[in-house]
């Protein structure tokens, strides 16, 4: 049985004022639904103060990227053990960190690794872009993204990750998949590259999420499918009472 997965990415929204109240507001809702785990993603500056309100309350905190360094000369970066400081969780090559800023399947590997290392559970996100739906090649590219992006995991290591399948041409349109595509990637270009990378207990093991677009009226069509457990949520995450209405879909 794989636990369901919540997490909101808060993306680049909010200051940490507006960070702590939106915290106050769906704490209660949020800590209401325990058989989910729930994970809060705001931006790093946002990430001290939020980490005490969330204190002693089962929610987690992650940060939305690091770099793989763990000191010296990058400027504007963000190492693992300072992320570690105050986040059980992190994501990684989000659609985009690939699009703006340049993440490359070896870039996040590297991130991969480096957040395994050091202890925090690293959400991987992969998927597909329009064009490459439009054009046939979502197996290819989805499970090329899979397979470079865990390359040279232990087996222990990749049983911890959380993967999010999120279609690129979703993400922030409103124009969620359908559930049943969405389970068809996962069932069968995400979890069959793990079995052969790391055996069938791991494929089993690893919770995948769904994201794009994801709201309170369509979050049950994503949570009712087999092969997914749980949603990462952007725009939807920013507001207490859809975020929570998301958690509680998933707890059914
Ligand atoms: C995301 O940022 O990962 C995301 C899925 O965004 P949205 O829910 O707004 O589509």
């Amino acid at each position: 049985m794989r636990k369901p997965f919540v997490a909101g990415n808060w993306k680049m929204n909010k200051t940490v004022a507006e960070a702590r109240s939106l915290v106050k507001e769906m704490l209660a809702g949020l800590q209401s639904v325990s058989s989910v785990e729930r994970v809060l993603c705001p931006p790093f500056v946002a990430l001290p103060s939020v980490s005490r309100l969330l204190k002693g309350t089962g929610i987690g905190l992650g940060a939305q990227n690091l770099y793989w360094e763990a000191a010296g000369a990058y400027t504007g970066e963000i190492s693992p053990g300072m992320v570690k400081e105050y986040c059980q969780y992190v994501i990684l090559g989000h659609s985009e960190r690939r699009a703006y800023f340049g993440e490359t399947d070896r870039t996040v590997n590297r991130k991969v690794k480096a957040a395994l290392q050091i202890g925090l559970i690293p959400i991987v996100c992969v998927g597909e872009t329009l064009e490459e739906i439009e054009t046939g090649q979502t197996e290819v590219v989805v499970t090329r993204q899979v397979r470079q992006g865990l390359e040279g995991l232990s087996v222990e290591q990749a049983s911890q990750i959380v993967i999010a399948y999120e279609p690129v041409w979703a993400i922030g349109t409103g124009r969620a998949a359908y559930g049943q595509d969405a389970n068809h990637v996962v069932g069968n270009y995400i979890r069959p590259p793990l079995k052969e990378m790391f055996g069938r207990s791991v494929s089993q093991a690893v919770r995948v999420l769904y994201g794009g677009s994801v709201k309170g009226e369509n979050a049950e069509e994503f949570f009712s499918q087999a092969e997914i457990d749980g949603a990462l949520v952007g725009g939807a995450s920013l507001k207490a009472s859809d975020f929570i209405r998301i958690v509680q879909a998933a707890a059914k």
